[in-house]
């Protein structure tokens, strides 16, 4: 396998997902030179969230892009309800947000990361490559210069001043760094697959809980992306108990898919997702920043993981992109943004591990069918529905466009 010549950018991007395209996309607005490195050949994976927050689509505003973005297919979720051990029970609304969509937008991703990737596009200092995926990193006495990429024609180097590892939970950015990883135990992975949607189904809700057990379903239109969450480790245990059995489960939770429950008739239908909750103690070194997942993995819980890639993509491009324009970044501009985005993401990933421990911990619990204290007072006090649709459609430190732009677009 030959290897192609080096190109050096000044600053490089490993990962097309929600954070490094939207870190792309901000840097080459701003005039940055930038490449993005996608290891798959399209944004068409199935396993990735579908959810854009209202501060995503505040941030698409500032941006001027809101407009163009809500031309495409897409649902408006302007309240969360769960269906909790039977009880319908609203849990967020977000009619009070001061943002301008008083929603949740649910559009499958590859739709929004193909929508970032073609206005960044626009830019003349902005590149994208896909099927290039980084193997290795280059160091340079103990700064990070670059990296090592395998793309369709043999590997190749590109060097780099700043490389942006926003390359997800099992990123290769912070593994070959050597960055230095906590750990937060998770008891539970998600069984990730497809059933068929019907006329009079009921309409997108947050999921139906039941004793400590989980069922979430995505609308994708004519199909339903289905994660049902299961204790960690235990997929061989249910593939011990057979199909059936797994049918019966997910039915018990939302007896509506018993007409079309026989569709998961082979387990290659099924596929297993693991969950982690991580947080790298550094995210950067000389040369080197980790963002999104790649600095602390998110649980699906509360489906915030994708806000808070983006709102760290745009504190990235906030702190560096004037600073990357001019030249390249020190240690201290990178601590800068960990400093920034640490604390809402502590603030998400302790919530997080609450769900995990008290709510969502697949395994049934012993309850009755009675609603929680807690949940009763949603019921009972619709004000307290804005606290949650704060903290899901808002998060913790919500950021806002202030990195500058060229406005020197190509023609499209
Ligand atoms: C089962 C499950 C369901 C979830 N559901 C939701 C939800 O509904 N809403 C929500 O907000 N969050 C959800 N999350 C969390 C969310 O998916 C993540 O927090 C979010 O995707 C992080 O974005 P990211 O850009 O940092 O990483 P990712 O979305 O993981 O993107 C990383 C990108 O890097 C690419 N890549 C990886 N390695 C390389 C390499 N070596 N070279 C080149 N490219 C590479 C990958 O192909 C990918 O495109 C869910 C998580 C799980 C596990």
């Amino acid at each position: 396998m030959g290897v192609l010549p080096d190109v050096h950018v000044r600053c490089l991007v490993v990962g097309g997902g929600p954070a490094g395209m939207m870190t792309g996309y901000l840097l080459a607005r701003a005039g940055v030179d930038v490449v993005v490195l996608e290891k798959h050949a399209d944004f068409n994976r199935d396993f990735r969230g579908d959810t854009i927050h209202p501060s995503t689509l505040e941030l698409l505003h500032e941006l001027g892009l809101l407009e163009e973005f809500l031309r495409l297919p897409h649902q408006e979720l302007r309240e969360i309800r769960g269906i909790f051990n039977g009880h319908a029970v609203p849990i967020a609304d977000f009619s009070r947000l001061p943002t301008r969509c008083k929603f949740i937008a649910f559009m499958p991703q590859w739709d929004f990361l193909d929508f970032l990737s073609s206005q960044a596009k626009r830019f003349p200092t902005f590149a994208l490559h896909m099927q290039h995926e980084v193997i290795d990193l280059l160091f340079e006495s103990d700064r990070i210069a670059g990296v090592r990429v395998k793309t369709p024609d043999g590997q190749r180097e590109v060097r780099a001043d700043l490389t942006i590892g926003a390359d997800g939970r099992h990123s290769i950015t912070h593994t070959k760094s050597n960055l230095e990883m906590d750990e937060f135990g998770v008891p539970i992975d998600v069984l990730w697959m497809r059933l068929s949607k019907r006329e009079n189904d009921p309409p997108q809700s947050l999921g139906f809980f039941r004793h400590g057990k989980l069922l979430v379903l995505l609308d994708r239109g004519d199909y339903f992306q289905v994660g049902f969450v299961i204790p960690k480790g235990e997929l061989d245990a249910i593939k011990q108990r057979g199909l059936p059995a797994l049918h019966r489960d997910i039915i018990r939770l939302g007896p509506f898919l018993e007409d079309r429950i026989t569709e998961l008739d082979d387990w290659t239908k099924i596929k297993l997702l693991t969950v982690q909750i991580n947080r790298l103690r550094k995210w950067y070194r000389e040369g080197l920043l980790c963002i999104g997942d790649s600095a602390h993995a998110m649980s699906p819980a509360g489906g915030v993981g994708i806000n808070l890639a983006l709102q760290d993509a745009v504190a990235t491009a906030n702190l560096l992109a004037a600073k990357l324009r001019a030249g390249p970044v020190s240690v201290a501009d990178l601590k800068q943004v960990q400093e920034r985005r640490e604390w809402p993401t502590r603030v998400i990933q302790t919530m997080q591990a609450f769900i995990h421990r008290r709510v969502v911990t697949g395994r049934e619990s012993k309850s009755g069918d009675s609603l929680p204290i807690l949940l009763k007072f949603f019921q009972w006090f619709p004000a307290l529905r804005s606290l949650p649709a704060r903290f899901i459609g808002l998060s913790p430190r919500p950021e806002h466009i202030h990195s500058p732009s060229k406005l020197t677009k190509r023609c499209s």
